[in-house]
């Protein structure tokens, strides 16, 4: 059956790739962003379908749809950008998940959160089950991020608590794939644009740090999965790749896939907060959707590598100095 499903966010990288998979599937889809991170370029050849509309606005300002499901995907992902202006990102966060839960309520929507690894910190428990209350510094650089994504948590359980709003919290881990902006700063973009230009790959720290990557297909297959739970299912679900890698890994198997050659290089020390590995518990996701990641990263790398061979970096604006 058609529903008819607003996606905040919808122009970035993951908000993109599900837009695409529900205009797919024949339901009628409201992409919301303000594009501070992303560009029309994600989604012109969505802008060509009748069942996808584009509206440029701002989630910390109220928004009302008439709509059955609500992704809320707005703000800013990548470190760089999130602490480039982080009075907006807490904002962002905060007002964005009150608005998007003020609509859910009026309008007796589904309300799915994109909230995050981060809300864990830099970890003390390792892989990190739903569970684990997380280890954040409250008053660090990231914690505009943590703090607004947690404080985003929060805010979906008082409306349910309050107002018996139908909620799900998805916990997504590292994910990549093509359409990550190129100027993002993440560590898979940075990385792959820079083999590809065949220049030096910047390692932060000692590259002993690890991390978990999910391909976007497979992260937006548990992402619809979860909306598509029970009205009794909340989450939080952690969604993640639990193969856990060293950045200086990542570094080695993107240069040989790339076959560029790139030297790889210690640029700078590890940024305040870095966590220092973070691997997910996917057992919840497991048993709930029967979900789990099927493209391993060799693979993922092979096809972000090909996307981002095909593009015109020329045509990408730099949202933020960091990257
Ligand atoms: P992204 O930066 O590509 O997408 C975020 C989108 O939100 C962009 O299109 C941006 O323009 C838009 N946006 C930002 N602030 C806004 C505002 N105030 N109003 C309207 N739109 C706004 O990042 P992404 O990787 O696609 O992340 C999407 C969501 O998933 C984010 O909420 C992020 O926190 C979450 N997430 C992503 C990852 C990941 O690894 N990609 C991991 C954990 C959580
Ligand atoms: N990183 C790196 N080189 C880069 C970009 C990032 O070594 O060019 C490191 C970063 O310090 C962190 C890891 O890669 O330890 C993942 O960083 P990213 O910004 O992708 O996301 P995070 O998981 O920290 O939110």
């Amino acid at each position: 059956m058609s529903k008819r499903i607003l996606v905040t966010g919808g122009a970035g990288f993951l908000g993109s790739h599900l837009c695409e998979r529900l205009v797919d599937a024949g339901h009628m889809v409201i992409c919301l962003d303000n594009l501070y991170t992303s560009q029309k370029l994600n989604i012109t050849r969505l802008l060509e379908r009748s069942n996808f509309e584009f509206v440029r606005h701002d989630v910390t300002e109220g928004f009302k749809f008439e709509v059955d499901e609500i992704y809320n995907l707005a703000c800013p992902a990548a470190p760089g950008h999130y602490q480039h202006n982080p009075i907006k990102t807490m904002k962002t966060s905060v007002l964005g998940t009150m608005h998007a839960m003020g609509l859910g309520r009026r309008v007796g929507a589904k309300v799915l959160q994109a909230s995050t690894s981060e809300v864990y910190g830099d970890p003390d428990v390792h892989p990190q089950p739903e569970s684990y209350r997380g280890s954040v510094n409250p008053i660090g650089p990231r914690a505009c991020y943590d703090e607004g994504k947690r404080a985003a948590e929060a805010i979906m359980f008082d409306y349910r608590r309050a107002h018996q709003c139908r909620i799900k919290v998805v916990r997504i881990f590292n994910t990549y794939g093509p359409r990550m902006h190129p100027f993002d700063g993440r560590v898979v973009s940075n990385f792959v644009r820079q083999a590809v230009a065949g220049e030096p790959i910047t390692i932060y720290g000692d590259g002993t740090q690890s991390r978990s990557f999910c391909f976007v297909d497979d992260l937006i297959d548990g992402m619809i999965g979860v909306m598509d739970t029970p009205d009794e299912f909340t989450g939080p679900i952690n969604l993640g790749n639990p193969m856990e890698f060293t950045i200086r890994e990542l570094a080695e198997k993107v240069v040989a896939i790339a076959g560029a050659g790139a030297s790889i290089e210690l640029a700078r020390p590890l940024p305040q907060d870095d966590p220092k590995q973070r691997c997910p518990d996917i057992a919840l996701a497991k048993q709930v959707l029967g979900w789990t990641p099927k493209v391993d990263l060799e693979a993922g790398l092979r096809k972000t590598i090909d996307w981002f061979r095909s593009v015109d970096l020329s045509q990408y604006r730099a949202p933020t100095p960091n990257y």
